[in-house]
């Protein structure tokens, strides 16, 4: 026998059992997003590889180790997005969407080569917003303000917000030496991926997940100390705006982000409810990368939200959204039957639109088509044999209960949506 393939590690299967919550959530991220104004864009998978070098940053760990490159068959080095802001970037600059304000979101996945690991995949999905030419604060806030309804039409409890500003990058310079300075002071102390970071991210250490590295990291001077004035005074108007809202959050000087192209405001929604890989959306400004891409510069904010994660959490808060059953499942025994199960059904899809109905194929004795039947959670079993035809009428029974009524066929709609 031949070798069954698998996937790919940290590449999953989304089965039909989980699908329906999927669905539930992209629908409800969609209406919300809608609402806000936001319109949907649609960008590849497949960028060249110097797009997110550029953007994301060479001393990136998405740029260093996580990316999928590979050569075409033209030569040119393409790569998988690791991220949507990159592409979303490129596509608004190319179809000169940045003459006008724009905002918009998109859906799908990402690819990061990493240690694949509860809540860390190696094909995920995001669902992210990005929005141009707005200066903030305002916007940074109506983002921030999306999120926050986002979780609260999702039903979902258990986030928090952390929010901080990088300040300009004039600051941040000034910020990265003293930094430097502190850890090399503190060199011995340093574990590995940080002595890597020493010099090339250096900012990127705060951010350290190593429980080892929390003390040093605590006592390390804030960023906050060096903001420069404009920067300081959006993030005060941004935080008068969430306490008007009453939106809570709190600030973490620590909270940097992994990627270079961030300024000014960051924030995260992170819980404690999913282990270390606590962080469900996280985004940003970063005003210069539009400029840095080729564009005239349009100011830029935006966030990722990590679907799975998402849907973990709304399983283990209890609060994965009802999913609907089926309506009725058609039960049909015998060739006449059979034929006329699909016509009834047809006309019952005219008559109730949206009606979710299962017609039985396949043949099979009443008693193995009523085990479908009961599978498939359906409210009502319609049954068709050759009596019924005989007569035109069709059994309809009530799963729940047991009970069962004969209903003539043109008054089978009356009956199911009464
Ligand atoms: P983390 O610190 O968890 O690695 P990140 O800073 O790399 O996150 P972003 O690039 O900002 O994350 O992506 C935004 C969101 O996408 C994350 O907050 C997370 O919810 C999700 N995400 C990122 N990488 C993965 C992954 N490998 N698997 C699943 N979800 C991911
Ligand atoms: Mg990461």
């Amino acid at each position: 026998m031949a070798d069954t393939i698998r996937s790919i590690r940290g590449m999953n299967d989304i089965l039909p059992n989980t699908t329906p919550y999927w669905q539930a959530v992209e629908s409800t991220l969609n209406e919300v997003l809608t609402a806000y104004g936001y319109q949907e864009i649609r960008f590849p998978i497949v960028e060249k590889t110097a797009l997110f070098s550029r953007s994301i940053g060479e001393v990136t760990d998405i740029v260093e180790k996580e990316m999928y490159s590979f050569t075409d068959r033209n030569g040119d080095s393409l790569t998988l997005r690791p991220e949507g802001t990159a592409g979303c970037v490129r596509a608004a600059i190319q179809n000169g969407l940045l003459n006008q304000t724009q905002r918009l979101w998109y859906m799908g996945p990402m690819f990061r080569h990493e240690r694949p690991q509860k809540g860390r995949y190696r094909q995920f999905h995001q669902m992210g917003v990005e929005a141009y030419g707005f200066k903030g604060p305002d916007i940074d806030a109506e983002l921030i303000v999306m999120t926050s309804r986002l979780w609260k039409k999702l039903g979902l409890s258990g986030l928090t917000l952390q929010i901080n500003s990088l300040g300009s990058t004039e600051a941040r310079l000034a910020y990265r030496q003293t930094l430097v300075t502190y850890y090399e002071k503190n060199q011995a102390l340093l574990d590995e991926d940080s002595q890597r970071r020493l010099h090339s991210n250096p900012l990127r250490i705060l951010d350290s997940k190593n429980p080892a590295m929390q003390e040093l990291n605590d006592k390390a001077p804030t960023l906050l100390d060096y903001l420069d004035d404009e920067s300081k005074q959006d993030f005060d108007a941004l935080r008068e705006t969430l306490d008007s809202i009453g939106i809570e959050y709190e600030v973490n000087p620590r909270l940097v982000r992994g990627l270079d192209y961030y300024g000014k405001t960051v924030f995260e929604w992170v819980t404690d409810h999913l282990g270390s890989q606590g962080t469900v959306c996280a985004g940003g400004r970063y005003d210069s990368l539009v400029e840095q891409l080729g564009g005239r510069g349009a100011t830029a904010i935006g966030f990722a939200i990590g679907l799975e994660r998402l849907i973990a959490l709304l399983e283990t808060m209890n609060s994965l959204p009802e999913i609907e059953n089926i309506d009725a499942y058609i039960v049909a025994v015998g060739d006449n039957a059979a034929k006329k199960a699909l016509c009834l059904a047809e006309q019952l899809r005219d008559q109730i639109p949206g009606l979710k109905l299962i017609t039985h194929c396949g043949g099979g004795s009443f008693k193995s088509q009523f085990k479908h039947a009961d599978r498939s959670g359906a409210r009502w079993s319609l049954i068709l044999g050759d009596d019924e035809i005989n007569q035109q009428v069709i059994g309809v029974k009530t799963m729940a209960t047991g009970e069962q009524e004969t209903v003539p066929w043109d008054a089978l709609a009356n009956y199911l949506q009464s």
